[in-house]
C-alpha cells in the first residue's frame, strides 16, 4: 500500500490475483525465487503527459494523458484507451495489470497495457473530439508502434476516436502500420471484431455448460446493457436456442416475457447504434415491462445471466436473488460487473461463474488477429475469423479447467476465477523467467 498510495483499485486487483496464485506459487518455488508476482505488479513503465487542445469557443483546455505499459513478456503491450473523467493512474494501472492476464489467456502473443485521459467526451462536438484525439496522439505516438504497443478502444473510445488517432499517427510518422486496433473496415479493421466480445462471452457460457453435460438451449437468459457487448450476446444466445428476456441501459431495464427475438434485436440495434435512443422505447413498442430508476434486471427469474453493462452491477443481494431464482451460470461480458461479495456467493453455491478476464477476452482475441492481418497486409475471410474466435474461447475455457478444476470432484466443479488467474500467471511468468532478470 505504501508503494502505491491513492491507488485502491490497483491494490485490490493485485491482492485478488495474489489470493488465487499464492498456493500455486507455494507448490512451484521458482516463481517465488524469481519474485515474479512482485515484478508483475510493478509496470514496466507509466507515461503521463499533458494534452492541450482548443474547444469550439477557442478556449485552451488542458487534460492529462497516460499510457501504462505493464508487461511485454509474451508480446507487444496491448490494451484499450479510455476517455472518462474518472481516469487516473491507479485505475489505468489496475486495468493494465488485469489486461496482462486476459491477453495471456487468449493464447495469442500480446502483453498488457492500458491508457487514457480524464477527458470527458460527453457533450463535445465532433470537431472537439477530433482535436482532442489529435492532441492525445501527438504525444502518444512516441510510445506506441506495431511491434511495441498497440492500443485499442475502451469506454469513450470507439471507431470514430480510433480513426482520428490513426489519422494523426499516420500524419506524424508517415507510416501506414497496424498501430491501433478496432479500426474501420476501410482502413485495416478486422471482420467480426464488433461481434467478438458478446459472441465470445456466450461461447464461454456454452463451454462451461457443456463441461457439466448441459447446453444453453431452452434456458431463460438475463442480459444487462444494450450496447455492443449486450447486443451480440443476445444474438448468440438466440442462435444457441436460449431465450433472452431482459436488456438495460442507465435508465432501467426491460423485461420481455415472450423473449427478445431476432426482429426485436434488430430494433434494439437501430435504436441504440443509429438513434442513440433509450431502452424504454423497446417496452412501448413491444408491450414489454419497463422498470426505471436505473433498476437492474437481476430480480427477473432466469437460469443464465450475462452482465454486459458496467462494473459492480451485481451486488451480493442481487446474487442472492439470482440464486433463489435458480441461476445456474453467469458469464461476465462486462469488466468486473460482479462485486466481490457477490462472486463469493456464486462460488459458495458452486454455480458456474466466469470472470470477465476469461469470458470477455474474445474482443481482444480478435484484436490480436487484426494485428496479424495488418502485419501481413491481408484481410481474412469472415468465416475463418468466426472459427478462430470459437477456438480462442474454447482454448481459454480449457486453460481455466486445467488450473481451476477440482480433480475427482463428483460435480466437476471448476473455479474459473482461480483457473483464469493461474493460467495467465503461468504463461507470463515462464516467459519472464526465460528472459532473465530484467
Ligand atoms: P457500450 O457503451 O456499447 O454499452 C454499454 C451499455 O451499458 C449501455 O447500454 C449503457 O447504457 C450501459 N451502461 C453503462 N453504464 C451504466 C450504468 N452505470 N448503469 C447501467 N447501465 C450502464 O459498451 P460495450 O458494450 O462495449 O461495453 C460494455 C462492457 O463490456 C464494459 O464494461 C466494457 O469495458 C466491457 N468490454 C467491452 C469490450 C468490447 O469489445 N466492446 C471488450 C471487453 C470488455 P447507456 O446507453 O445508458 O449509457
Amino acid at each position: 500500500d505504501k508503494r502505491n498510495p491513492g491507488q485502491p483499485e490497483f491494490i485490490q486487483a493485485v491482492k485478488e490475483v495474489a489470493a488465487s496464485v499464492l498456493d500455486y506459487i507455494k507448490d512451484h518455488p521458482k516463481y517465488h525465487e524469481h519474485q515474479i508476482l512482485e515484478r508483475m505488479a510493478e509496470p514496466d513503465r507509466v507515461v503521463s503527459f499533458r494534452v492541450c487542445w482548443q474547444d469550439d469557443q477557442g478556449n485552451v483546455r488542458v487534460n492529462r494523458g497516460y499510457r501504462v505499459q505493464n508487461n511485454n513478456a509474451i508480446g507487444p503491450y496491448k490494451g484499450g484507451i479510455r476517455f472518462h473523467p474518472s481516469v487516473n493512474q491507479g485505475i489505468l494501472k489496475f486495468l493494465a495489470f488485469e489486461q496482462t492476464f486476459k491477453n495471456a489467456l487468449t493464447g495469442l502473443p500480446m502483453g498488457g497495457g492500458k491508457g487514457g485521459s480524464n477527458f470527458n467526451p460527453k457533450g463535445k462536438s465532433d470537431a472537439e473530439i477530433m482535436r482532442f484525439c489529435q492532441a492525445f496522439m501527438t504525444e502518444l505516438y512516441r510510445h506506441v508502434g506495431e511491434d511495441t504497443d498497440v492500443p485499442a478502444g475502451d469506454i469513450g473510445v470507439g471507431g470514430r476516436e480510433i480513426g482520428y488517432m490513426f489519422g494523426q499517427f499516420k500524419r506524424i510518422t508517415n507510416r501506414y502500420v497496424g498501430v491501433l486496433t478496432g479500426k474501420g473496415m476501410e482502413y485495416g479493421g478486422s471482420p467480426i471484431r464488433t461481434e467478438a466480445t458478446g459472441y465470445g462471452a456466450v461461447y464461454f457460457l456454452q463451454d462451461m455448460l457443456k463441461h457439466v453435460g448441459k447446453s444453453p438451449e431452452g434456458h431463460v437468459a438475463i442480459v444487462s446493457g444494450s450496447g455492443n457487448v449486450a447486443q451480440h450476446a443476445v444474438e448468440k444466445l438466440l442462435q444457441l436456442g436460449a431465450k433472452p428476456v431482459t436488456l438495460s441501459d442507465s435508465d432501467g431495464f426491460i423485461y420481455d416475457k415472450n423473449g427478445i427475438d431476432e426482429e426485436k434485436l434488430a430494433f434494439v440495434k437501430e435504436l441504440k447504434n443509429k438513434r442513440r435512443g433509450r431502452i424504454e422505447e423497446y417496452a412501448r413498442k413491444f408491450g414489454a415491462e419497463f422498470h426505471g430508476d436505473a433498476a437492474r434486471p437481476w430480480r427477473v427469474p432466469g437460469t443464465l445471466a450475462v452482465p454486459c453493462a458496467t462494473q459492480n452491477e451485481i451486488t451480493a443481494d442481487d446474487a442472492k436473488m439470482m440464486l433463489d431464482n435458480g441461476i445456474i451460470a453467469v458469464s461476465e461480458g462486462a469488466n468486473m460487473p460482479t462485486e466481490l461479495e457477490a462472486v463469493h456467493r456464486f462460488q459458495q453455491a458452486r454455480i458456474l461463474f466466469a470472470p470477465g478476464k476469461a469470458a470477455n477476452a474474445g474482443g481482444v482475441g480478435v484484436s490480436g488477429l487484426e494485428m496479424s492481418q495488418n502485419s501481413a497486409r491481408i484481410t481474412w475471410k469472415e468465416d475463418e475469423l468466426q472459427r478462430l474466435l470459437r477456438d480462442i474461447m474454447q482454448g481459454i475455457h480449457d486453460r481455466c479447467v486445467k488450473y481451476g478444476g477440482e480433480t475427482g470432484g463428483k460435480d466437476k466443479y471448476v473455479d474459473y476465477v482461480k483457473g483464469a488467474n493461474v493460467a495467465g500467471f503461468v504463461k507470463v511468468a515462464d516467459a519472464m523467467i526465460a528472459q532473465g532478470v530484467v
